[in-house]
């Protein structure tokens, strides 16, 4: 089995706070080691499984967080920026894990919530319905055929995750507010991580990939005007901060949005 994951940083065990995942901020060098150990816990998970592969992207900002010389040798990663695709090879695989992922903008109460940036996007809609981030990459690996078998983050997140059949759950802490939530010990939320990926990866086979009806209809709402895609071609403007875009996908109509 080859397993795909995605890795976050705002849902990560332990962490509450914007300074744990601002490269800037006074915690972050602790959030990396948060997000490398909960990554560690995810891929032992997935060889006790029998996974052959493992590839991980660090996708939380400009994908370089995790702290290279400390992760499990077993896997690959994927650092720094790509281009195009937002899930470079992922064609193929067997299963993609959304690890340390955060409730969609506007959640009451969801640690470090928000929709791709918490500074320009308000709202983001997937043929119609409300759609936070892990929507977003779950539609894009249905794409390429393959399934989300687990998430991992907040109870928020686990809740909003509702529309995956199937995949697996791992909650590690309960938010309390943007920049509060109660923790499990590390230990804990390690093991949570370890034990729901291994049981993720052994029923990978069952989980059928999310499909979004064609075409993909995907519009943007701003929190101010003026930050994006005016001039981009196939932007349809809809007023000075909503945006719409169509395509015969997701990944279509994700890509000419941003
Ligand atoms: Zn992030």
């Amino acid at each position: 089995m080859k397993i795909f994951v995605m890795v976050d940083m705002e849902g990560i065990s332990g962490i509450v706070k914007a300074s744990h995942v601002m490269p800037d901020g006074a915690h972050y060098q602790q959030g990396r080691k948060y997000m490398t150990w909960d990554v560690n816990a995810c891929i032992e998970g997935c060889f006790r499984a029998g996974a052959e592969k493992v590839v991980v992207r660090d996708c939380h900002c400009s994908g370089y967080n995790l702290i290279w010389e400390d992760l499990d040798p077993r896997a690959e990663y994927i650092q720094g920026v790509v281009e195009r695709e937002r899930m470079p090879g992922i064609d193929g695989f067997d299963g993609l894990i959304l690890l340390g992922y955060h409730a969609m903008a506007g959640t009451p109460q969801g640690v470090l919530e928000h929709t791709m940036s918490s500074a320009a996007w308000q709202n983001f809609y997937v043929n119609g319905q409300k759609a936070g981030e892990i929507m977003i990459d779950a539609a894009v690996a249905g794409d390429h055929g393959v399934p989300v078998i687990m998430v991992s983050g907040d109870d928020h997140l686990c809740k909003e995750a509702d529309f995956l059949k199937g995949a697996i759950k791992v909650e590690v802490k309960k938010g309390l507010a943007r920049e509060g939530a109660q923790l499990l010990s590390m230990k804990e939320a390690h093991r949570k991580i370890t034990e729901g990926t291994e049981k993720a990866v052994k029923k990978c086979k069952r989980i059928k990939p999310l499909k979004i009806k064609a075409p993909v209809k995907l519009r943007l709402e701003l929190v101010s005007k003026g930050l994006l895609p005016y001039r981009r071609e196939n932007v349809k403007v809809i007023d000075g901060r909503t945006f719409e875009t169509e395509g015969a996908s997701m990944e279509d109509a994700f890509n000419m949005l941003t």
